[in-house]
């Protein structure tokens, strides 16, 4: 899955730098690692940041309190959850180039400079980068079926007819033959 995950990453870098946008040896960008996230989590990913250039920050109020927000790091470390290398795989590379846009400057936040970036992916490279992402759509279009609690599922089972991937939680492997798709009705298989 880490491989997975690596070459997706690698192909977003290639791209990016058909459009100008060179990711690697980019001293204002800084160095970038990806992996899969340890522990599972509802969102798709995230982008954690380190060793800030301390000359550049703003004060962002939330209600009284007000903190101060670098805006340029020079470590960026990246981490996608598992559940999102089973979707398809433009929509984990929409997910990889989110996390990415986030260690450009003053892109760590939705505002104005993370539009800006990922306007401009998504018009010269064909990408759907959005603020959030639409898990209920994206389950769908990966042919995966839907569940809220899809980070703690424990059995996997896919459809021997239609494909599809069923979550669950308590599941009774033994009587396996007696379940079905609650789409195509086809027969189920662990996996
Ligand atoms: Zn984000
Ligand atoms: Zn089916």
């Amino acid at each position: 899955m880490e491989e997975k995950l690596m070459k997706l990453y690698n192909e977003c870098i290639k791209e990016l730098q058909s459009i100008k946008i060179n990711v690697i040896n980019n001293e204002s960008i800084g160095e970038i690692d990806i992996k899969l996230a340890k522990r599972n989590s509802k969102r798709y990913g995230c982008c954690k940041q380190g060793d800030p250039d301390k000359k550049y920050y703003h004060i962002s109020k939330i209600g009284k309190r007000k903190t101060k927000q670098y805006d340029i790091f020079k470590k960026h470390h990246i981490e996608i959850s598992k559940w999102v290398l089973d979707l398809d795989n433009d929509i984990i590379k929409n997910t990889i180039m989110h996390e990415i846009i986030h260690c450009f400057p003053y892109c760590n936040n939705h505002g104005k400079e993370f539009k800006k970036y990922s306007s401009y992916i998504n018009e010269n490279l064909g990408y759907n980068i959005t603020r959030l992402g639409n898990k209920e759509e994206d389950f769908k279009k990966s042919n995966l079926e839907y569940k809220e609690s899809i980070n703690n599922y424990k059995y996997k089972i896919i459809c021997n007819k239609c494909g599809q991937i069923i979550y669950r939680q308590r599941f009774k492997e033994k009587s396996i033959s007696s379940y079905r798709c609650g789409k195509c009705g086809g027969t189920l298989k662990l996996i």
